[in-house]
């Protein structure tokens, strides 16, 4: 389930192959016995090769990662201490060069700590039913515009087959609140896909009991993805009516003390949020330590009390992007479907900029067709069939997995 970036073989020597990668040389073995010879384009994990590709392969992919910076100019930073009024004039950068320095430092930071694998995350959104009224989102309980669906167990699971049988490996099933589906469901749609064979969970439906996250832990999820949204505390409520932020924060706590790996983040460009915010933000997410982070452009959405709201640049989501990386050498940081959806230059090109910017994710829905446009979360939401991603980059055998245990990823 990962993507890669292909290597130019430069020299054979004894089973030692001498690559080079995005114009750095490296020395890998040639375990598998492939038959090569200098000049092919080649896949690698852990140091070996595990694929030889053609030349239109090698540019598919090249033309989907982008190359990356080839020098870089980079910013005078010293990442043990990066402090709010840094990250402040960071996201505040104007010019070109300033704004690729900062892109630059994040993609030769994520360069030396984590491997080159842009990592595939299936979603899929079973429900969009919700007892919240969070005044941003699509699919509020007060939005009666909204054509409501439920999938039943056996429909999620297919779902899930259906990705697997494309070789998907990390899930991440998603609803409204939905209380409808209560431990018997969610217990038997957990077992239900773990059935199928060796796959990543994570849950992202909302502030469900601890206890029934416990269960659900036991029963073989592994991820829960749920974002704080802001860590304006007045901002939160004003968003989130009924609710406040402590209680989430402290959720988010003690959902990584049952262990599960945690993705969390915030929206960028909410009405009434100041740069200085997102620099909370961030810091926020530099002392949780999610596993992933998880954020993306607030949209504007029809029939909610913020249809009116204003469109964040979509610059400001990069240089968060960039700041992240230099918080959190070694998250997962997925360029996300909002960020898609808003791109102007379309969502290929949005994620390569992201990628040069420390990206290292993508997140590709897997909702059956016949449910996935009421998924009404803001209009427009971007789909496409993301043929190229997953003829190139879904693999089958160990070495996806080995890709996986790379990122940090343990299924
Ligand atoms: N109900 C769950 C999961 C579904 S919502 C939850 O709230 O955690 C998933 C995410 O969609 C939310 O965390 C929120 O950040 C995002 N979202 C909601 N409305 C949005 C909008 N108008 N624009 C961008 N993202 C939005
Ligand atoms: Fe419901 Fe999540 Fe939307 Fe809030 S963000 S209304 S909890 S689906």
């Amino acid at each position: 389930m990962c993507l890669t970036i292909p290597a130019k073989i430069k020299k054979l020597n004894n089973g030692q192959v001498e690559i080079d990668l995005r114009g750095r040389d490296r020395v890998v073995s040639n375990n598998l016995r492939l038959p090569l010879k200098v000049g092919d384009w080649v896949l690698c994990v852990n140091d070996y090769v595990f694929k030889k590709i053609n030349n239109t392969e090698a540019n598919e992919l090249l033309m989907l990662l982008g190359t990356g910076p080839k020098t870089g100019s980079s910013l005078k930073i010293n990442q043990t201490v990066l402090n709010k009024s840094d990250i402040i004039s960071w996201l505040a950068l104007e010019k070109r060069e300033e704004i690729k320095a900062l892109y630059d430092t994040a993609y030769n930071t994520k360069l030396s700590s984590l491997p080159e694998h842009i990592c595939i995350h299936g979603i899929i959104e079973f429900s969009n039913y919700c007892i919240n009224n969070c005044t941003y989102c699509g699919l509020r309980r007060d939005n009666k515009k909204v054509v409501r669906y439920r999938m039943s167990v056996a429909q999620i699971i297919q779902a899930a087959k259906t990705a697997m049988k494309k070789n998907y490996k990390v899930f991440v099933l998603q609803s409204g609140e939905d209380p409808y589906y209560d431990e018997e469901k969610l217990l038997q749609i957990i077992s239900g896909i773990k059935k199928l064979g060796r796959v990543f969970i994570y849950l992202s439906i909302g502030d469900r009991d601890l206890k029934l996250y416990e269960k659900l832990f036991a029963a073989g999820a592994r991820g829960v993805l749920m974002r704080f949204e802001t860590s304006n505390k007045k901002l939160y409520a004003t968003l989130h009516p009924g609710e406040n932020f402590t209680n989430k924060l402290e959720l988010i706590k003690k959902l990584k003390n049952i262990g599960y790996q945690i993705s969390t983040g915030f929206m960028i460009g909410l009405p009434g949020q100041t740069t200085a915010d997102i620099a909370d933000d961030l810091l926020l997410l530099q002392e949780l330590k999610p596993f992933m982070v998880s954020f993306g452009p607030f949209i504007p959405s029809n029939n909610t009390p913020l249809a009116k709201a204003l469109l964040v640049d979509e610059e400001m989501i990069l240089k968060t992007i960039a700041v992240a990386r230099l918080l959190l050498p070694q998250a997962m940081i997925p360029i996300t479907t909002a960020a898609e959806t808003i791109a102007k230059g379309g969502a290929n090109d949005i994620r390569r900029r992201a990628f040069a910017a420390g990206a290292n994710a993508v997140m590709f829905n897997q909702t059956p067709k016949r449910f996935r446009d009421n998924y009404y979360i803001y209009e427009n939401k971007f789909f496409d069939r993301q043929k190229s991603y997953e003829r190139l980059g879904l693999f089958t055998g160990d070495f996806s997995y080995q890709m996986m245990e790379e990122l940090g990823l343990e299924i």
